[in-house]
């Protein structure tokens, strides 16, 4: 099977041009001008962005969290990536406590195969700590895992320092990479359990219990903790300015370390929290939280700078139903946000279209860096000769609006509902099979993924 897009403009991390792509099978065959392909299907892109398939490097399908089952699995969270033009999702494998590593891995496996209709890998989450998981590190590197997710928050899935440091650097010692959630837990539960002895239970007290000092310390506390074990990390769902100025202070150092946000921390504030509307309130409980303009505009302005790596969504949904769970106990609400569909339209509306980043830079954040960062480049993040042909072609030109109405997302809301947007996904190539036409999603089936090291 031949492809030949035409006319089109294609995007990378170093610029963009005017080239025609070719596709074969699985693969790009060429990128260049004026092509022809004797048997190739031509489609005319005139006019429009073709970029490197996205990649979304964290997301939950799948997941319990607080006694509830998220609201997207594998089979409805890939689809809505696909339309918006993600052709690769690594999502988290969770063991529990006790539990080996392989066999969590063996769990996520059999959530995803013959369900993902993208492509997909798995970060292994580090929750427990003995000398098992330690030769476990290294054989999950060698069956294509090479990053693991660290908590220093949720009493469930946090590892003490001590055992911190040794994960850190065992991980280093084995060639992977560490992502690591950094919220004060400690203090966390402090505030929260004030807050319920007061008789604050409303989701208003969800930001107030964790606020930004709190992940900027544990952000500080990682990073001093990755000087000491000269590992590099990478700080995920950065959503503070104060957070951010840990990171300024590490590089100082000379640390290397990596930084991912999110769209809702580029996108949303923390007074969505106080409407009088629990269940309204409820929709954008997340951690960290929602955070003020001032910490939006400065991670904007760190996206600008080059400070931040990635964009990736940490898409965990749960339907309005789910999240009324906790509508008089902020405490019991489900954490976590829908946004896989939407992350490339939000990012181009509210980043490119408005001045704010370069084209190149979206294809950084969203293919790139990911690709790089997480040992899949250059198979995947470039349109390049001999790389898996993943191509999202994109009308900067139509506008359109986001709604709960018109998502694959399976939720009943979105935290953008009303936005209007610039651009839109037209076409999705994954390994060569046309994944998304004029917008609608087509049946595909996703491979899981092996991975290599960090090149970023
Ligand atoms: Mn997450």
């Amino acid at each position: 099977m031949k492809t030949l897009l035409k006319g089109g403009r294609v995007v990378s991390g170093a610029g963009v041009r005017p080239a025609d792509v070719l596709l074969e099978g699985e693969r790009i065959a060429a990128v260049g001008a004026e092509m022809t392909a004797p048997g190739a299907e031509a489609v005319d892109c005139t006019g429009k962005l073709l970029f490197p398939g996205f990649i979304d490097a964290h997301t939950h399908f799948d997941l319990e969290v607080c006694g509830t089952i998220t609201a997207d699995d594998f089979r409805t969270g890939s689809r809505a990536a696909l339309a918006g033009g993600t052709t690769t999702v690594v999502d988290f494998a969770a063991p529990d406590k006790g539990e080996s590593l392989h066999s969590g891995l063996r769990r996520w496996r059999e959530k995803a195969e013959g369900r993902c209709a993208c492509d997909y890998g798995f970060h292994m989450t580090v929750d427990d700590w003995n000398e098992g998981i330690s030769r476990e590190i290294g054989e999950m590197i060698d069956l294509g895992i090479p990053t693991f997710k660290l908590y220093m928050t949720y009493p469930a899935m946090m590892l003490p320092e001590g055992e911190m440091y040794r994960a850190l650097a065992r991980i280093k010692e084995a060639g992977g990479l560490a992502g690591v959630h950094c919220e004060n837990s400690a203090l966390i539960d402090v505030l929260t359990a004030d807050a319920k002895a007061a008789g604050r239970l409303s989701p208003a007290s969800h930001p107030r219990t964790r606020p930004a000092a709190l992940e900027a310390e544990a952000v500080g506390r990682l990073l001093r903790m990755a000087q000491v074990a000269g590992t590099p990390v990478v700080v995920v769902h950065l959503s503070s300015r104060e957070g951010l100025e840990e990171v300024r202070a590490a590089r100082r150092r000379g640390q290397r370390v990596y930084v991912e946000t999110c769209p809702h921390y580029l996108l949303l504030e923390d007074g969505v929290y106080d409407a009088p509307d629990c269940l309204e309130a409820a929709k954008y409980v997340c951690a960290p939280p929602l955070r003020g303009r001032e910490d939006r505009l400065a991670l904007w302005e760190a996206l600008q700078n080059g400070e931040i790596d990635t964009v990736a969504t940490d898409h965990c949904s749960f339907t309005l139903a789910q999240k009324r769970a906790g509508r008089y106990d902020f405490t019991r609400i489900p954490g976590g946000l829908p946004g896989v569909e939407h992350r490339g339209a939000l990012l181009y509306t509210c980043g490119v279209a408005e001045g704010r980043i370069r084209l190149e830079d979206m294809c950084r954040l969203l293919s790139e860096n990911p690709a790089k960062l997480y040992g899949c480049w250059p198979r995947k993040g470039a349109l390049t000769a001999g790389a898996d042909a993943d191509v999202v072609v994109f009308d900067p030109d139509r506008r359109g609006t986001v709604t709960a109405a018109g998502q694959l997302q399976n939720v009943d809301y979105t935290p953008y509902e009303g936005f209007p947007t610039r651009g839109r996904v037209e076409r999705v190539y994954l390994r060569g099979t046309l994944a998304v036409r004029d917008g609608a999603v087509l049946p595909t089936e996703g491979r899981f993924l092996r991975r290599g090291k960090c090149v970023l």
